[in-house]
C-alpha cells in the first residue's frame, strides 16, 4: 500500500514537473517569439533611421553645394554623384529637354561617375562627340518624357526599352555592352520645373524591384534642390549680367564705367565743364604672377583697387576695365586737378608694402576734355597712349595726354600706333605672333625702344613677306633719313616719314597671302587686289588711330608715280607729296636687290641702273639724283 501511495505520489510530481517544464516552455517560446519580433523592428527601425539619416545627409550636402559659387554643371555633377553613392542607385542623370530648329531632343547635363556613363563618354569620343553635346532621342513614349508632361514622378520596369529609344543611333552591340553594365531592375524619372519651366528631367537606375514612397518622396525632395539650384544659378546668371561691379575687387566693372562716361561727355558738353580720365596699368604684372602665383598677383590688383577707392571723392567713378587695367572718371576736372589725382595715387601705390611681393608700381596716363579732344573715343586713346608712354619712359610715373599737334617723339607715335593696331584693330595676324609683337612691345625700355620698334616692323613684314630679313626696317628707315635730309625735308617731315616708313606696307596683311606670296604671273584680277593695300593701309587700319592721321596720305600715295601712272589716284608731278615719292624709291629699291618668288636678287648696281632708266618718267628727276648720291656715300661708308 504504501508502495502504490509513493508511486502514485512520484507520479504527482513528475507530472507536476512536467507542467512546470511545459509552462516554462511556453514561456520561453513566447519570449524568443517576442524578441524574434522586438529584433525585426529594431533591424526595420534602424533601416528606416539609416535611411531617413542618409536622406538628410544627402539633402545637407546639396544645401552646401547650393550656397557655393560654383557654376552650375559643376553643382549638378556633384548633386547626381551624390544621389548615386548614398542611396545605392545604379546611376543617376540629369538631362535637360532641349527645342530648337532640330526639334526636341535632350541634352545630359549632369551623369554620375559610373561604369555605364564611362563607357557611353568612351563610345562617344570614338566619334569625337563630347557626352554633353549628344542629343538624345526624345520620344513621348518614354518613361521620362511621360513624366515630363505629367509633371509627376513616375517609375517603370522598362529599363531596356528606354535606353535603347534614347541611345538610338549608337550600334545594337554597343547598347548591349551598355545595358550588360546597368542592369537595373527599375527607371525612375521625376521632372524637374525651376520655377514652374520646364527644364528636364532627372533619372534614376535602382537596383530594387519596388519604388516605395518613401523613397519616392525622398527623390522628390531631392528634385525640389535640383531645381532650387537651377533657379539660383539663373538668377545669378542674370544678376551677373545686370552687375556694376567687378567680382574681384568691387571696383566698377568696363561696362558701367563706359555708360558713366558716356553720361558724363554729354553733361560736360552740355554745361561747357570739363572731366578727365585717369588710365592706369599696373607694372609688371606677370612677373608678380610668375614669381609670386596667382594669389599675389590677385593681390596686387586688390590693392591698388583699394588705393583707387580711399583717393576717389563720392562722384569719382573708379574702375577696373579688365585684367589690370584701370581707369578713374573725374567729373569736373580739369588736367591740372587730374594730374595732382593721379600723383597721389601712383606715389601711395609705391608706398604701399605687399605681403610677400614687397612694393608695387603703376603707370598712369591722364587725358581732360575737351582739353586734350572733345571726341570721346579719341580721348579715351590718348589717354591710353599717355599711359603707354609712361610705360616705355620707365614706368612708375604718370603722363599727361598731348594735344594733337604737340610735338611727340616719333618713335613714341610709332609705339603707340602698332600697340593700336595690335591690340585694338581686327587685323588677321596669328595670335602667336600678334602676342610675341605685344609682348616685346610691352617689354620695351628706353635705351632700345628703336631697336625695338625696327624689330617689331620687321616681324609684321615677315608676315605677309616671307622673304623679308630682319633689319630691313631699320636699313630703309636709315636711307630714307639720308635722302630725306638731301630733299631738304624738315625735322618734322623727317619724324613723320620714319613712323610712315614702318607702316607704310601694313595694308598688305589684308591681302590673301596665296596671291602676295605667288609664283606664277598674277592675274588682273589679283593685281587689283595687290593694288588695294596703300587704301587699306591708310583708311581702314590708319585712319581711326588719331596720332598718325597726318601720315595717313602720305602712306596712301606710296605707289604714285610722278608721270600719273600710278595708283589709287593717279596722282602725278608735285601733287605727290614728297615722303610718299621717297618711300616708293626706297621700297622699290630694295625689292629689286632682293630676290622674289618670280625672279633673283638684282645687285646694287644693277638696280639703281634699272630706277636711272626711269627717272623723269616713274620718278622726280631730283630725287634719282640725290639719291644717286646717297646709295654712292653708303657704297663709301661700306
Ligand atoms: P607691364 O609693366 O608692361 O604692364 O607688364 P605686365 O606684366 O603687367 O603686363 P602684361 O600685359 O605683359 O601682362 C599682364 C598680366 O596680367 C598677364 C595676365 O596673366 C595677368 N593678369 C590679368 N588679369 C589678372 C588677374 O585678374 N589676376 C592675376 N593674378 N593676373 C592677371
Ligand atoms: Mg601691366
Amino acid at each position: 500500500m504504501d508502495f502504490l501511495k509513493k508511486i502514485k505520489d512520484y507520479a504527482n510530481k513528475v507530472n507536476e514537473i512536467e507542467y512546470s517544464i511545459s509552462n516554462n516552455k511556453k514561456e520561453f517560446i513566447e519570449i524568443y517569439e517576442r524578441n524574434l519580433a522586438l529584433e525585426k523592428e529594431i533591424v526595420q527601425r534602424t533601416q528606416e533611421l539609416d535611411q531617413a539619416n542618409k536622406a538628410f545627409l544627402t539633402l545637407k550636402h546639396v544645401w552646401e553645394l547650393m550656397n557655393s559659387s560654383e557654376p552650375l554643371s559643376t553643382v549638378l555633377q556633384k548633386l547626381v554623384n551624390s544621389l548615386h553613392g548614398e542611396m545605392g542607385y545604379i546611376n543617376s542623370t540629369i538631362l535637360q529637354l532641349c527645342n530648337d530648329e532640330k526639334g526636341k531632343y535632350f541634352k545630359v547635363k549632369a551623369f554620375s561617375e559610373s561604369p555605364i556613363f564611362n563607357k557611353l563618354k568612351e563610345f562617344l569620343s570614338e566619334k569625337n562627340i563630347d557626352i554633353h553635346e549628344y542629343h538624345l532621342k526624345y520620344d513621348p513614349k518614354m518613361i521620362i518624357t511621360k513624366a515630363m508632361e505629367e509633371k509627376s514622378i513616375l517609375s517603370s520596369r522598362e529599363y531596356l526599352e528606354t535606353i535603347n529609344t534614347l541611345l538610338y543611333d549608337f550600334k545594337d552591340e554597343q547598347k548591349e555592352i551598355i545595358n550588360k553594365l546597368g542592369v537595373s531592375k527599375n527607371i525612375i524619372a521625376i521632372p524637374l520645373y525651376p520655377s514652374n519651366n520646364p527644364f528636364g528631367v532627372m533619372m534614376v537606375f535602382s537596383p530594387r524591384e519596388d519604388v516605395t514612397d518613401k523613397e519616392l518622396n525622398f527623390l522628390s525632395l531631392f528634385a525640389n534642390q535640383v531645381e532650387m539650384a537651377i533657379t539660383i544659378a539663373n538668377l545669378f546668371e542674370n544678376l551677373k549680367k545686370e552687375a556694376v561691379t567687378d567680382s574681384l575687387t568691387e571696383l566698377y566693372n568696363r561696362r558701367y564705367f563706359n555708360q558713366a562716361l558716356q553720361k558724363e561727355a554729354e553733361r560736360a558738353q552740355r554745361l561747357h565743364q570739363p572731366f578727365s580720365i585717369i588710365s592706369l596699368d599696373l607694372d609688371y604684372l606677370k612677373k608678380i604672377n610668375d614669381t609670386y602665383g596667382h594669389f599675389f598677383g590677385d593681390l596686387a590688383i586688390r590693392t591698388i583697387a583699394d588705393i583707387l577707392k580711399k583717393n576717389a571723392r563720392s562722384i569719382d567713378i573708379p574702375a577696373r576695365l579688365g585684367g589690370e587695367e584701370f581707369s578713374v572718371l573725374l567729373p569736373g576736372v580739369d588736367s591740372s586737378g587730374a594730374m595732382i589725382a593721379a600723383e597721389r595715387i601712383r606715389a601711395a601705390i609705391e608706398a604701399q608694402e605687399l605681403d610677400t611681393i614687397g612694393h608695387i608700381t603703376a603707370s598712369v596716363g591722364v587725358g581732360t576734355f575737351p582739353e586734350h579732344s572733345i571726341k570721346l573715343d579719341e580721348l579715351l586713346d590718348m589717354t591710353d597712349q599717355a599711359m603707354y608712354k609712361s610705360k616705355i619712359n620707365g614706368r612708375n610715373r604718370v603722363t599727361l595726354a598731348k594735344a594733337v599737334d604737340d610735338e611727340t617723339e616719333w618713335h613714341e607715335v610709332a609705339f603707340g600706333a602698332f600697340m593700336d593696331i595690335l591690340t585694338k584693330q581686327k587685323i588677321p595676324i596669328p595670335d602667336q605672333i600678334a602676342k610675341e609683337i605685344t609682348s616685346k612691345l610691352k617689354s620695351i625700355n628706353t635705351s632700345e625702344t628703336k631697336s625695338t620698334l625696327f624689330s617689331v616692323a620687321d616681324t609684321l613684314a615677315q608676315t605677309y613677306n616671307m622673304h623679308y630679313k630682319r633689319g630691313l626696317t631699320k636699313a630703309k628707315v636709315s636711307m630714307a633719313i639720308d635722302l630725306a635730309r638731301k630733299m631738304e625735308l624738315s625735322k618734322e617731315d623727317i619724324d613723320k616719314l620714319k613712323i610712315a616708313m614702318m607702316l607704310y606696307d601694313i595694308g598688305k596683311l589684308m591681302i590673301p597671302e596665296e596671291i602676295l606670296n605667288k609664283k606664277e604671273p598674277l592675274t588682273d584680277e589679283e593685281k587689283q587686289k595687290i593694288k588695294e593695300h596703300p587704301l587699306i593701309a591708310a583708311r581702314t587700319i590708319l585712319q581711326p588711330i588719331s596720332a598718325v592721321s597726318d601720315i595717313v596720305p602720305i602712306i596712301e600715295a606710296h605707289h604714285e608715280n610722278w608721270d600719273g601712272t600710278g595708283y589709287p589716284n593717279k596722282l602725278s608731278g608735285d601733287n605727290i607729296p614728297i615722303s610718299s615719292q621717297i618711300i616708293l624709291l626706297i621700297d622699290s629699291y630694295f625689292a629689286l636687290t632682293q630676290s622674289r618668288p618670280y625672279r633673283v636678287a638684282r645687285s646694287k648696281d644693277e638696280a639703281l641702273e634699272i630706277i636711272k632708266l626711269e627717272s623723269g618718267k616713274k620718278w622726280n628727276e631730283k630725287l634719282v639724283e640725290k639719291f644717286v648720291d646717297t646709295i654712292n656715300e653708303s657704297k663709301q661708308e661700306s
